[in-house]
Order: structure tokens, then C-alpha cells, then sequence
């Protein structure tokens, strides 16, 4: 991807390296893993998590301070320009359908967090919180993407899963997630569970959308580029992580979508960049 040269956002909070005392989850190998399954890409609310995080962190707070290495200063310019890209794309489509647009923060950590949704680590994977209407992000969750899930890797596998968490603050935003919970209440767990697939197939849509319109007003892609995030997708399907983890898909277990869904709602946001195209409440696929 092409991301020299942009502004500084006033929106990223760069917490890496104020990270607890290296306590990091104790359950980091298979906990961790089915922690980072349930919550791939955050739209579940965490606050179920709290108390099963909690457990694990019996270790007192020390924060500690260290500098940051010069690769993760790198990152942090990259992630900086992707935020940046997404406050630009997201303030012309609102005002293309005389909306206001809200920007979201972008919170940078290591090891743990304190979210507006509970506490956070590294194996929760990046997230968004309506509640405090942030995006956190573990950058070496992308590590994790490649080593665990099998992905390409690659900077626009970065760029699609944080405008995926953006998509979220969208529908945040639209009241479309608002409205998802509501009904929510009081459904079977398997209908509740198909709201959320269509509520994360939406969010990836609009991935889609703000790729197409940043490849409009920054000529930002590469060779290959869209490879990388459709592998991303590819490996974050729900039939993918529970072939990988228990070697058998459960699809009334599903709240994310499958590879397959994943991928179309992408490429059918880049291809029409027509957020009205987005209806994935009555268009399963
Ligand atoms: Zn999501």
C-alpha cells in the first residue's frame, strides 16, 4: 500500500510499550487462541469475557515504560496513515449522504489494556468498543494472522481488518449495531448468532467501500494488495478458524461468516463503493 506523506491524526493513542509487567495472559497458547476466536475482529461484546480475562490476571499492575524499537515507531507512522485515510474516506461518504461524521480513537497497546468494554489483552485481537466508540489494536496480532491462521500477511491484511473495526464504528454511528442488539434480546442463541454474522459481513462490506474510495483519492494500491486482505478474510471465516481448531464447522455456531461470505461482502464494497449495496440483513449470500 501507498501511505507516505499523510497528516498526523489527532486520533491515535499510542499506549505500546506502557504495557503491564510482561504478565501477559497465562492461558496465551489454546485460551488465548479460543479467546482470539470468539472475539476475531471484536464484534462480540466483551464484557462477557471480563470475568474468564480476570482469572488469568491474578498478577499484580506494575507498568512499566520502555521505548519503542524503531520498527514499531515504523508501525506507528503506517497506522497513523491508515487512520488518517479512514477519517478522510468516512467524513466524504457521510457528507455524501448529508451525515456528520464522528471520528473514532485508535488505541496502540501492548500486553493489556482498560476499554470502555472491560479489560483487553493481546489475545482478545483487535476490537471495537461502542461503548467508549474506540478501535484497540495489538499490532502483533497480525504476527499471529500469519503464524496461527495461516494468512498471507502483509500491510493491507493491517488495512482491511482496521477498516473492518472502522465499519463497526459506522454502524455504531448509523444505529445499525444498536439496533442489532435490541433485537437480539430475547432470540434463540442461533438467531441472535445470524444477526451477528450479517452485523461482521456489513462491517467487512464497508472495508470494501473504503477501499474503493481511498484507491480513488490516493492511488493507494499495490500489486497484491488485495490478495493480502481477501487472504486475511480467507483465514478469519468462522468455518476456517473451526476447521483449524477443532477440525469440524458448527454453522449454527457462526457469528462472523465464512471465508466465502467474507470475502464476497469485501470485494462487493471495493467493486461498487455503494454503501446502499450493504444490506447484508436480507441479502444472504
Ligand atoms: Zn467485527
Amino acid at each position: 500500500m501507498k501511505w507516505s506523506g499523510r497528516r498526523e491524526s489527532g486520533n491515535m493513542d499510542d499506549r505500546r510499550g506502557m504495557g503491564s509487567s510482561g504478565k501477559v495472559i497465562a492461558g496465551g497458547g489454546v485460551i488465548g487462541v479460543i479467546i482470539l476466536l470468539i472475539n476475531l475482529f471484536g464484534g462480540s461484546d466483551l464484557q462477557n469475557l471480563a470475568p474468564v480475562l480476570e482469572q488469568f490476571n491474578n498478577g499484580s499492575e506494575q507498568t512499566t515504560e520502555r521505548e519503542l524499537t524503531a520498527e514499531e515507531k515504523e508501525q506507528g507512522k503506517f497506522m497513523n496513515a491508515l487512520l488518517v485515510d479512514n477519517e478522510d474516506v468516512w467524513t466524504k461518504i457521510f457528507q455524501e449522504n448529508n451525515l456528520s461524521y464522528v471520528e473514532p480513537q485508535m488505541v496502540l497497546f501492548s500486553d493489556r489494556v482498560q476499554t470502555g468494554c472491560g479489560t483487553a489483552s493481546a489475545s482478545s485481537g483487535p476490537f471495537y468498543c461502542p461503548a467508549d466508540q474506540k478501535v484497540y489494536m495489538d499490532l502483533r496480532f497480525f504476527d499471529e494472522l500469519k503464524s496461527k491462521f495461516g494468512a498471507q500477511g502483509g500491510d493491507f491484511a493491517v488495512a482491511y481488518v482496521l477498516a473492518h473495526e472502522i465499519g463497526h464504528h459506522v454502524q455504531t454511528l448509523m444505529g445499525t449495531s444498536g439496533k442489532v442488539r435490541q433485537m437480539q434480546e430475547g432470540m434463540s442463541q442461533s438467531q441472535a448468532n445470524k444477526l451477528s454474522v450479517a452485523l461482521e459481513l456489513q462491517a467487512d462490506f464497508y472495508a470494501g467501500v473504503w477501499t474503493h474510495y481511498n484507491q480513488k483519492m490516493n492511488q493507494i494500491l499495490e500489486e497484491g494488495d488485495i490478495d493480502e486482505a481477501l487472504s486475511a478474510a480467507n483465514a478469519v471465516g468462522d468455518d476456517a478458524i473451526q476447521n483449524r481448531v477443532q477440525g469440524e464447522v458448527v454453522p449454527d455456531s457462526f457469528t462472523h461468516g465464512t471465508s466465502e461470505q467474507r470475502k464476497y461482502w469485501f470485494m462487493k464494497g471495493y467493486k461498487t463503493g455503494d454503501i446502499r449495496q450493504g444490506d447484508t440483513f436480507n441479502n444472504a449470500r
